[in-house]
């Protein structure tokens, strides 16, 4: 497992930094630790705007570092953690997540921060050989090469948190990265809710509202999930992190319409063999899993009421109307910068979205037209990502303000 000795982690606390503690996935990580004080120590945690619940954690916590964005806040958030007894200390700015998130004293690093954002602190933490539980799959489409090469280099483990490809990895009988075809995997079916808009009439999606954009039928999420969700450009993401995670070929990925969310996804074996993960829909499952793997711990989670969930349904996603999907795969296959392209596409259109710049059908016209204007080019080194994320968001902004 990674550069530590599984027996040296038993005998003391895992140290955790939680990067994007105030968020949804941030919320359910500390849920989780919460349950085992003895296994896990809150090491650093991280926000961005919401201070005043970043606080509250630090009391609840206690953790050696906590990093907020600006350096003007600093003072008096340190003077607030003082007064109230703590000695944690205060850093300011990305390289304080870059920081924290390769510190000699961390285990295990949650990468939960939302977007491209998350980058550079995920980096670091894969860097650093660390254990990472990965929930920012934006950082993994961005830079899915130089991710996967930092890891083989620096023995980093990956657990994957996003709920479909921690079922896939439960699914798989050995560590991902070691080809899937060698072991009789024929495809890997992730499953999609389908999202609040799954029957909502083509005619009708341009009118629909953040507010019914972020109603998820099944899952509790933070704005900018909740939208890709219901574009079904999430699950196109998840194709691209299932093919690097798992060294899959987009052919062999597929997604089907489950709206129940319980069946999380599932492996197909050419025996005829199909291997399923079920539980309720809460990211402290998969949470758990990933802290505690190879053992188990409780989630707080409770077990699934198969009489209650009675039927499971399925049905294969609608392109037409969702087109986020089909471009996401075509991107997977172009390979190179595409996914980076896309990713930052998506990112400015989702916030003009939420901003109520553009209509909810335009997210996939904008990342449309900016795939189809940026050329993908060979990406190997952070800077060339970084480029390629900065030019598909000018070209991005250039279609949003020509269609807005
Ligand atoms: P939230 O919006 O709830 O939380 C995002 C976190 O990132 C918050 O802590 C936020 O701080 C922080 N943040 C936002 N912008 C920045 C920034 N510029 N720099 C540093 N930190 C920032 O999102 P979720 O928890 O829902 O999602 C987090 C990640 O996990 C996403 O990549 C998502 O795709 C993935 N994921 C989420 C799932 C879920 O169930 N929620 C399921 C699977 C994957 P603050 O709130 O203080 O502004
Ligand atoms: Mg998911």
């Amino acid at each position: 497992m990674g550069r530590r000795s599984a027996h040296a982690l038993q005998s003391r606390p895992q140290r955790v930094c939680v990067l994007g503690a105030t968020g949804s996935v941030g919320a359910s990580t500390l849920d989780v630790i919460g349950l085992h004080p003895g296994k896990y120590e809150v090491f650093a945690l991280s926000g961005y705007s919401r201070l005043a619940a970043l606080e509250k954690l630090c009391v609840r916590h206690r953790p050696q570092y906590v990093v907020i964005p600006r350096a003007e806040d600093q003072e008096s958030f340190q003077r607030r953690l003082v007064e109230a007894g703590l000695d944690t200390m205060v850093l300011a700015g990305a390289d304080s997540l870059d920081f924290v998130a390769s510190h000699q004293d961390v285990d295990t690093v949650v990468a939960a921060i939302v977007g491209s954002a998350g980058l550079s602190s995920t980096l670091s933490a894969v860097r650093a050989g660390k254990k990472i539980l990965l929930a920012n799959k934006e950082a993994l489409v961005m830079s899915g090469a130089l991710f996967m090469q930092l890891v083989r280099e620096s023995g980093a483990t990956i657990m994957p948190i996003d709920s479909e490809h921690n079922a896939i990895f439960q699914c798989l009988p050995f560590r991902p990265h070691d080809g899937l075809s060698a072991v009789g995997v024929r495809r890997i079916i992730l499953t999609a809710s389908g999202g609040p808009l799954r029957n909502t009439p083509a005619q009708l999606l341009r009118e629909v509202t953040v507010e019914q954009a972020c109603a998820h039928p099944t899952w509790s999420m933070g704005r900018k999930i909740s939208v890709d969700s219901a574009t079904l450009m999430n699950k196109g993401l998840e194709l691209i992190e299932a093919c690097w995670l798992f060294n899959a070929a987009p052919s062999k990925v597929e997604v089907v319409i489950h709206p129940q969310s319980v069946v999380h996804s599932l492996v197909d074996y050419v025996d005829g063999s199909m291997l399923a993960h079920l539980g309720n829909p809460d990211m402290r499952v998969p949470i758990s899993h990933a802290l505690a793997w190879p053992q188990r711990i409780e989630s707080g989670v409770a077990t699934l009421d198969l009489l209650k969930v009675a039927r499971l349904d399925f049905e294969s996603p609608d392109e037409d109307r969702f087109p986020c999907l089909r471009l996401a795969r075509e991107a997977a296959t172009a390979g190179g910068s595409a996914p980076a392209i896309l990713n930052a596409a998506n990112e400015v259109a989702v916030q003009a979205f939420l901003s109520g710049h553009v209509a909810f059908t335009q997210i996939a016209d904008i990342v449309d037209c900016t795939l189809q204007h940026v050329a993908e080019v060979r990406v190997r080194t952070l800077e060339q990502v970084i480029e390629a994320d900065a030019v598909a968001r000018r070209e991005a902004t250039r279609w949003l303000k020509a269609i807005s």
